[in-house]
């Protein structure tokens, strides 16, 4: 995950120093064009990752365990219809389910295979508990 967006961020600073390098040229600003094309990298790479830093603290992918109050432990367990079955590293299991308008619910599933409702959210809601309407 990590050398995935290493390879990103090189290839586009990368571009960016010879796209500005070009604008320099067409402009005869020489390496004040590579600078610009830097400086817009950089605002590119901070407005990117500013964006999607606030939207995972709006919109975690998974809500806190409602044992262990932790929500990055959850490890897949299988694929089931219209989502996954996910299981806490404290032991307790989850289904999440998705459906065509992106709502997304996370069950507990305790045990005996009794489903309990937890948390639901919509396309581009908050997590919030199921019994909250
Ligand atoms: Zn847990």
């Amino acid at each position: 995950m990590v050398g995935k967006w290493a390879f990103i961020t090189v290839w586009l600073l990368i571009m960016l120093i010879v796209f500005g390098y070009t604008i320099g040229d067409k402009t005869e600003r020489g390496l004040f064009g590579a600078l610009l094309g830097l400086l817009v990298f950089l605002g590119v790479y901070v407005i990117y990752f500013g964006v999607a830093f606030l939207w995972t603290r709006w919109q975690p992918v998974f809500p806190q365990c409602d044992q262990c109050k932790k929500s990055e432990n959850y490890k897949t367990e299988e694929s089931i219809k219209d989502g996954f079955r996910y299981r806490c590293g404290c032991g307790s299991q989850y289904l999440y389910v998705k459906d065509s308008s992106g709502a997304v619910k996370f069950s507990g599933l305790l045990p005996e295979n009794e489903i309990r409702s937890y948390m639901k959210r919509s396309r581009f809601g908050r997590w919030k508990l199921e019994d909250e309407g």
